[in-house]
Order: C-alpha cells, then structure tokens, then sequence
C-alpha cells in the first residue's frame, strides 16, 4: 500500500508543506492574486470548462488513447500500458497547458501572452494556442537553446508569435524564465505569463496541474474499463513535472496506486552533469519557488545536463517534493545511455518513437515493473512524440543524416 493521499493541496498561502509560496518581487502579488482568483472563478464557470473541453476535443484530438503493449508486457511479465500525450496536436502533453492558459488570459481581458522555452515545445504549444485564441504572443529563449533548436524557433514564427533570445547567463531555460518574469514585472497590467509546467509562483504550480489532470482523468476511465481494475503503478519523467502531476492528480486518493517519477541522470552523479534534483540537491529557493534545487554550498544555482532538453532544470515542481516527502511518490534516476536504449526498445517493440523525455520514464519501466506482482499493471506517460529528437538522436550514435 502507498502512504495515504495528502491533504488538500496547496494550501491558501500556495504551500505544499514546506513548499511552493511566492518568492518574487513585490510589484507581482496583485497580478499573482488576480490570476488566483480569476482562474478560481474560471474553473467554477461552465462556460470556461465547457470552452476548454471542446478544445482539448476537438483541436488537441482528445482523449488520448491508452495503449496496452503486447510485446512490453510479455518481456515484462507486467501488464504495460502506454499514455499517448505523444498524439496530441503539437506532439505532446504541453498543449493541454498553453490552452487552458491562453483561454484563462483571455477571459481576464490580457491583449498579450508571453512565455519561456528551452527546447522549443512549451513555446510552439502557446504559440500555437496564442494563433487559435488571437492573442499576441512573444517567447524568450536562450540564444544557445535558439541554435539548438532551429526548428522550433522557425515553428514558432510561422505561428505568428515573436521569438526573443536571450544571451544572458548560461544562455538557456533559467536565463529566458528571468527574462520572462522581468517582462511580466513591467507589463503586468495587459500580459499573462504562460508558464510552461507546475512550478513557479503560486497559484502556477496550481494552474498547471488543474490543466494537466485530464491526463489521469482519462487514464483512470480508460484503465478501469480495459482491465475492471486500478493501476498498481504510475509511471513518468519529470522535468519541472507537470506530465507526472498530470497522471498523477486523479489517482492521489487510491492508496493501492504506487507512483514513480523519473528525473534526469544524464552523465553521471557529480554536480553539473545531471538534473536529479531530488539525488544531488537540496531545500532552497529558486525562480519563485520553495523546492528541491540544484545548488552550490552557497545556494547558487548549478549548470546542469540531459540528453533530453525538457528534463534539463536546476529545480522540480513543489508539489513533488512534497509527494516524496509523504512518501507517496517515489523519484528514480535514468541515464542519458539508459534513456536513448529505452527510445530505442520502444520504437522496436512497439512501433513508437517516444521524446527523448519520455523515455527516461520507459528507461525506469523494468526496475518499476521488478517491484510490482506478476501479473500487475503498470501506466507510463508517454508524455510526447520523439520527431523532434531523431536528429539529435543521429548525431548522438554518429548516424549522418
Ligand atoms: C517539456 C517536456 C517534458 C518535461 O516537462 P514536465 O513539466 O516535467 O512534464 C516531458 N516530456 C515532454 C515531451 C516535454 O516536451
């Protein structure tokens, strides 16, 4: 049995425990409390969920369907099923998201969205939420992450937003969020913020998650009709964590249903060379939230590294430390090498190429499976589609293209 569910989360101060809060500049507590209140009242409206809805429907291609994969399964000796966020409109679970955002900024009357991005997936999902709705749309990204990610940036201004880049710092995520929330802090009064996953200030990490949780909401649907029965565990990778919390939320009651999260290892365990935060890091403070960070001995935030971009942040969303704290979820670590085999082991068995992302959580699937009876069910998110990794993946393996 997993540790029972946590009380209601978060709290009215925005705490998960000991995590989460409002670590920013004074100038934004009314626009954080206007969003509080605003997405509250939303949420509470049947116009707004009913809007939302129609568009996970009809626009994103909803509900995704939950996949059982024969061969996985066989290999396993586990019942394997698969979370297809990989095919959603835009390639992955980041539209559920940008939608429910871009939506919520309309209906509080903002003329303009901008976001942050490190691979380019957050910011093609709002830019492509931002080109439905009509609203204008500016993107900050690091200008290392722009060569990076050329495609993306091209997608981006096809969908008419603007692409900002951002040559400060490290020149990557950490630098755009920065960029982003001093962007928000002088224009408050006309521009949301479209965070991208279930951190920052409260009520963001809230946001998200509210967003995300059709993910579990449809999993839990889809399992109990497949198999007249829960899951005995729940499987995905966490970046700032929003696929995870997205599976996750509508299985936190059910004390049966175990719950792994899979950060990213990359090359090793020494500082700098990984984004395990919850396996190197510890308690601090950072980009407007109380969580687990990857720090010096006098709290500087430390570079970091993973084959998959998505993965590759110095912090973790609050509320799965607060999981990891209860005892409720449980956090493993899966290595770039670990990672590409799984991308691999899938495309072969199952005729799906997962992101780069994903498959830390598919590289974690037999140590999950080892833990469960024979003949139990297992659920991993495949949080997106691995299109945008092959030629990275090429370069990787020596492979021209
Ligand atoms: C961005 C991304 C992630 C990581 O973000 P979370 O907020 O942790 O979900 C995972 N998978 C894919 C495909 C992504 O694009």
């Amino acid at each position: 049995m997993a540790k029972p569910a946590p009380a209601r989360t978060p709290d009215r101060h925005g705490r998960f425990g000991p995590y989460g809060g409002r670590y920013v500049p004074e100038t934004l507590i009314p626009a954080l409390d206007e969003l509080e209140s605003g997405f509250a009242k939303a949420w509470r409206d049947k116009g707004f969920t009913g809007e939302f809805r129609r568009l996970l429907a009809d626009f994103v291609g909803r509900p995704s369907p939950l996949t059982f994969a024969a061969k996985l399964s066989k290999e396993t000796g586990r019942k394997v099923y698969l979370k297809r966020e990989d095919l959603n409109h835009t390639g992955a679970h980041k539209i559920n998201n940008a939608l429910g955002q871009v939506l919520l900024a309309k209906r509080l009357g903002k003329k303009r969205i901008i976001a942050e991005t490190g691979a380019g997936q957050h910011g093609v999902a709002t830019a492509t939420a931002c080109a439905l709705i009509g609203l204008k749309c500016r993107i900050y990204m690091g200008t290392e992450d722009m060569r990076r990610q050329a495609p993306n940036v091209f997608r981006m201004r096809l969908l008419g937003s603007e692409v900002v880049g951002v040559d400060s710092g490290t020149h990557t995520l950490k630098d755009a969020v920065n960029e982003a929330l001093r962007d928000w802090v002088a224009n408050v009064t006309d521009t949301h913020y479209c965070l991208g996953t279930a951190y920052g200030p409260h009520p963001f990490p809230l946001i998200c998650r509210t967003f995300q949780a059709v993910i579990g909401q449809e999993a839990r649907k889809q399992i109990l009709k497949a198999e007249g029965r829960l899951p005995d565990a729940l499987l995905a990778c966490v970046g700032g964590g929003s696929n995870a919390i997205g599976l996750f939320h509508a299985f936190m009651k059910d004390a049966t249903v175990r719950m792994f999260g899979v950060e990213a290892g990359g090359r090793g365990a020494q500082l700098g060379d990984h984004a395990a935060r919850f396996d190197g890091g510890r308690p601090g403070v950072f980009q407007g939230a109380a969580t687990w960070i990857l720090q010096d001995d006098a709290g500087q935030i430390q570079g970091t590294h993973s084959v998959s971009a998505g993965l590759d942040y110095a912090a973790v969303g609050p509320e799965h430390a607060f999981l990891r704290d209860l005892g409720r979820a449980e956090y493993l670590r899966c290595s770039d090498t670990e990672a590409l085999k799984a991308m691999h082991r899938l495309a072969e068995t199952e005729g799906i190429i997962p992101a780069l992302e994903s498959s830390h959580a598919l590289g974690r699937l037999d140590t999950v499976c080892e833990r469960l009876k024979k003949g139990g069910i297992v659920i991993v998110n495949v949080s997106g589609r691995g299109d945008k990794d092959v030629a990275e993946v090429a370069r990787i393996e020596g492979v021209a293209l």
